[in-house]
């Protein structure tokens, strides 16, 4: 008998790190466009040097804005995947009570735990740590 009881559901720790840098992005995002709209102004009040010069900065924040958002997608994507969950399996010898539970600091192979739930002389023992690799849920809702 195994009881799943604690389901972890996390996955709003993603967004909050790239609000930071979405910001930085979108600032020089609208620096960019401020730059494209003075190159036109220069453009207009004949000073090519000036537009032209406007022109290659504005390029130049736009790519490198365009650029990170594509980085930090890759990160956000790439940290999207959970960590693989250590399990950890707690035995009774004699009864052969079988429980599965996350893995706990101090946890090591045949180290001595509680009493038995079943058979309270005897102590269960931990017979087995694994990583437990789940298939990342694919769920896209851009
Ligand atoms: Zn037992």
């Amino acid at each position: 008998m195994s009881t799943d009881s604690n389901s972890s559901n996390s996955s709003t720790t993603t967004s909050r790190i790239s609000s930071f840098v979405f910001m930085i992005v979108l600032a020089v995002m609208v620096l960019s466009l401020v730059a494209f709209g003075l190159a036109a102004w220069a453009y207009m009040a004949d000073n090519l040097t000036s537009a032209v010069f406007l022109t290659i900065t504005g390029v130049i924040a736009m790519t490198l804005s365009a650029y990170v958002l594509l980085q930090t997608r890759r990160t956000a994507v790439a940290t999207k995947l959970p960590p693989a969950k250590v399990m950890t399996t707690v035995e009774c010898r004699k009864c052969g009570f079988k429980n599965v539970r996350d893995f706990q600091r101090g946890d090591y192979v045949y180290k001595e735990l509680e009493a038995c739930q079943k058979c309270p002389d005897d102590k269960t023992i931990i017979t087995a740590i694994y990583k437990e690799i789940k298939e990342k849920e694919k769920t896209y809702n851009f």
